[in-house]
């Protein structure tokens, strides 16, 4: 019979590159609490308005990209896209807003994205996403990517850049649209079908178009960089003076948008030349009218996502644990009796302890140990039992030991002699 397969895209995660993702979360999970942020798990599947009406029903995300069905009872359904519009939606529908000044949350999860799978990238894909609500002041931003920069010292990743901009306010965004749609107009001709499109509905999309005409069109643009109000311009001015007062540096990337409508104000994409032509590996940056404009009332907010895994491929593996691991080669059911004892005093002692679930020969034992990559053996049979001992091998320096038969003070004795 013909074997079932993963989905296109979709794939089973283990080993080495697990144990990444779960060091990742671990360290992020230790910064996020450090710096008061609260954890929440949210569905993956949500209604399809909350993505389009978050995301924006001109972004790529939302054009092409999503897993939408509708269900049996006719819903259209969405597996979420990403992580910003499921917190807004929990941010109001518990009513933090009205009870909390300040709410730090994060959750970690896949997402789903129907894109062309490629090196890092796969339509189920996991995020850490992290975000701040009720806080204007661009102190908040400033404090995220300070505790990037401490997360990834920690992951040991040394290769990134920080690459800020700011998107502006709906304000000067609209004065500058005027400025961008005459641009374009002048070169509508070189421009694809979709840009032709976002020229009329949001002239500011066409900067993230992949086609080669239009980044070519792109680069000669206007930037809203240059066109932003009075107090956008303040914004982003204290957010670098905080950067300073941290004490590390970010890059200026004035064509910096990101992907979904809802960014104003300062945006960042976190990049490492180690992962060739699509470098970010995090990204986020401030929505400061989506909670309004999802039924709310007007709160700022601020956030980013940490992609898994891309971040898995730029971190180092981690250093083995240090703690050795046991194995027990028993022979005979009386020594099979001193399984049990022995598997919960090492269990108790926090010790990694394994063993053959049938019964083997004692070379097949060892040839398993072996194979385990363990530090060290019990061996048990009939001759040690009538003795009163056990004897445990160094599977490194061969050296033997003759330890009392007692399960109870064995793990204790066991790391005593394997810190010699
Ligand atoms: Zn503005
Ligand atoms: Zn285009």
């Amino acid at each position: 019979m013909e074997k079932i397969k993963t989905l296109r895209g979709f794939r089973d995660i283990s080993g080495e590159e697990l144990d990444k993702f779960k060091h990742i979360e671990a360290v992020a999970r230790k910064y996020l609490n450090l710096l008061n942020f609260t954890e929440i798990e949210l569905p993956i599947l949500e209604k399809t308005e909350l993505f389009v009406r978050s995301i924006g029903d001109t972004t790529d995300i939302v054009e092409k990209e999503m897993f939408t069905f509708t269900d049996i009872g006719g819903d259209s359904l969405t597996m979420r896209p990403e992580a910003t519009a499921g917190m807004v939606r929990a941010y109001l529908q518990s009513g933090l807003y009205a009870t909390e000044r300040v709410s730090k949350l994060f959750t970690m999860g896949p997402m789903f994205r129907h894109e062309k799978p490629q090196k890092g990238r796969f339509r189920e894909f996991h995020q850490i996403d992290v975000e701040a609500f009720g806080i204007d002041d661009p102190l908040i931003d400033a404090e995220l990517l300070w505790m990037i920069h401490m997360l990834l010292d920690e992951l040991r990743v040394n290769n990134f850049e920080i690459e800020v901009n700011s998107v502006g306010c709906p304000e000067c965004r609209e004065s500058f649209r005027r400025v961008l749609v005459d641009y374009f107009e002048t070169k509508k001709e070189m421009l694809c079908e979709d840009c032709m499109r976002r020229l009329d509905r949001n002239p500011l999309r066409i900067f993230d178009c992949k086609n080669n005409q239009c980044i070519e069109v792109s680069k000669e643009s206007p930037l809203l960089f240059e066109y932003l109000c009075e107090g956008c311009r303040r914004h982003f001015d204290e957010f670098q003076h905080h950067v300073d007062s941290f004490g590390f540096s970010v890059t200026i990337n004035k064509r910096l948008v990101r992907g979904l409508d809802y960014y104003t104000r300062t945006v960042f994409e976190v990049t490492s030349n180690d992962l060739g032509a699509q470098k970010a590996f995090m990204a986020g940056g401030r929505y400061d009218n989506l909670v309004e404009e999802m039924g709310g009332p007007k709160t700022p907010g601020t956030g980013f996502a940490i992609g898994v895994e891309r971040l898995a491929l730029i971190t180092l593996k981690e250093s083995a644990i240090t703690t050795p691991t046991f194995f027990f080669a028993y022979l005979g059911e009386r020594a099979k009796q001193y399984l049990i004892p022995l598997i919960k005093a090492f269990a108790e002692a926090n010790l990694s302890f394994s063993y053959s679930y049938d019964r083997r020969s004692l070379k097949s034992q060892m040839r398993y140990a072996d194979s385990l990559e363990a530090d060290f053996v019990f061996i048990l049979g009939d001759d040690e039992i009538d003795k009163g001992i056990v004897v445990l091998r160094n599977m490194k320096t061969k050296i033997q030991y003759e330890l009392l038969l007692d399960p109870s003070i064995l793990p204790r004795e066991a790391i005593k002699l394997s810190v010699e």
